[in-house]
């Protein structure tokens, strides 16, 4: 009897050599995975996660950067079942509609703060980050279309951002190992310097004097490119999978004033940094600039169920509806109604348990408090927060700021340490980054903090044992 046919519960043995015959999974070095086997998350509730063996773990990243309520929220499950029994599935390609799509929508325009002259009064649906940034591609090239500048096709990015795997989404993203892959970018994007001033500023600079030269790199390949061909700048207000680059005060401001002198769009892609994770409905707000489109994804309904999509800033939208014709563009799922009744259950929540005042109030602020406690820590070279998301880099020399090589693969040791007591965090390189549950209590937050200080303790000890520090 194999396996599959097997009637009682399969031991992990064998779900992990089912998985590596015939499971390919994203990101992942297949002959590695294979003589290891992957670990089986079997379920979760709260902030944390079971697998397969029994163990039981904290999950600082909220699967991966999802899971903003905290797992096992029955409120979730009855909205979709409900859903289900009553309209599981229909398109909105026909001059269709249906309820949960209309009602997220004006719910989403209604939570999306004015900035100035812009507002937030259309969304357009997909089902994932990287679908949503290919959208944002589609409608910036046929934005300039209408009012007769075909010639704006450039969009400039920035180098170690990431905006999903899509062709789009990946040749936006500022990966070199994604790009190496695909052939990639695709024509007409171009890529600028991030703005991550533990490693790229200079010998007595400060941050803010940092941020404003980081801008200007912007404008710089403006003027290169040539103002008249650039057709948008896309950015993350925080970069996330780029392990978690907060930039300097001063560097918004200087984007926002570069992207109004050349009249060049603004893609604000909030997919981890809205819905709560900095305490806001979107991050524009927190940092005072004025985008054209956002995309989200993740987060909108806690990962619970995929969905995504741009909410439309009313200078494209009204473009758009003024000129008229057809936009060739959009997704079979393009405002799921089972996904879209999960996104409004989900924001019930986060209103109801005031869970963006939580961050912006006592819980973020005891967040930051105690992250910061991590700066004593010899590893660490700085540990910095922004919200419920963090960041720290670890170092081999902390008076010198002397990196470890990537041959040390220090992140890797230190993720391993958390693994295997309880902890999941992710590494960047050299970054450890988390984005736990914005359902996190103070207590939640002690043992994160716990938990974190005993993996860096174990690191450093296995690199004093391995002669590296
Ligand atoms: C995760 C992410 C994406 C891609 O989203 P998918 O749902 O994986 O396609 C895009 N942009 C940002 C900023 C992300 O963090």
């Amino acid at each position: 009897m194999n396996a599959l046919t097997k009637p009682e519960n399969l031991s992990t043995r064998e779900i992990q050599d089912l998985d590596s015959a015939h499971f390919l999974h994203p990101f992942t070095d297949y002959k590695d995975l294979a003589t290891r086997g992957a670990r089986v998350i079997t379920k979760a509730d709260g902030i944390y996660v079971w697998d397969s063996e029994g163990s039981k773990m904290l999950d600082a990243m909220s699967g991966l950067w999802c899971v903003n309520v905290g797992y096992g929220r029955k409120e979730l499950a009855d909205a979709a079942y409900q859903q289900m029994m009553t309209l599981p599935f229909y398109n909105s390609f026909f001059q269709t509609t249906n309820v949960p799509a209309v009602k997220l929508a004006a719910r989403l325009s209604a939570l999306a703060p004015k900035v100035g002259d812009r507002s937030f009064d259309h969304v357009f649906y997909s089902s994932s980050g990287s679908e949503s940034n290919d959208s944002n591609v589609r409608m910036v090239r046929r934005y300039w279309d209408l009012l007769g500048q075909p010639q704006r096709k450039v969009i400039i990015s920035r180098q170690n951002a990431y905006h999903g795997s899509t062709m789009a989404g990946a040749s936006l993203g500022g990966m070199s190992g994604m790009h190496a892959q695909g052939d990639l970018p695709i024509p007409n994007i171009t890529h600028i310097e991030q703005p991550y001033f533990f490693e790229n500023g200079l010998p007595g600079e400060t941050s803010d004097e940092f941020g404003i030269r980081a801008a200007r790199w912007l404008e710089e390949k403006i003027l290169a490119v040539g103002p008249d061909k650039v057709a948008a700048f896309i950015a993350e207000p925080i970069q996330g999978a780029g392990g978690v680059i907060i930039p300097p005060a001063t560097y918004w401001p200087e984007i926002q004033r570069i992207v109004d002198k050349y009249g060049i769009l603004l893609i604000s892609d909030e997919v981890i940094c809205a819905f709560g994770r900095l305490g806001h409905w979107f991050a524009y707000e927190k940092f005072g600039y004025k985008p054209d489109l956002v995309t989200f994804a993740k987060a909108v309904t806690s990962g619970y169920i995929p969905l995504g999509g741009v909410m439309v800033g009313n200078r494209v939208a009204q473009v758009l509806i003024d000129k008229g014709g057809e936009f060739n563009h959009g997704y079979t799922y393009s405002g799921h109604p089972v996904a879209c009744a999960v996104a409004l259950a989900n924001i019930d929540i986060m209103e109801q348990e005031l869970l963006l005042d939580k961050v912006r109030g006592e819980v973020g602020a005891y967040f930051a408090k105690r992250y910061a406690e991590l700066n004593e820590h010899p590893l660490v070279g700085l540990a910095e927060t922004s919200g419920l998301v963090a960041g720290m880099v670890l170092v081999k020399n902390k008076a010198t700021k002397e990196r470890f090589s990537s041959e040390d693969a220090v992140g890797m040791l230190c993720r391993a340490h958390c693994f295997n007591n309880g902890l999941i965090m992710r590494a960047v390189g050299d970054r450890m980054i988390i984005a736990p549950p914005l359902t996190m209590t103070l207590s939640d937050i002690d043992e994160l903090m716990r938990l974190i200080r005993q993996a860096l303790d174990f690191t450093l000890r296995d690199l004093k044992q391995m002669g590296r520090v």
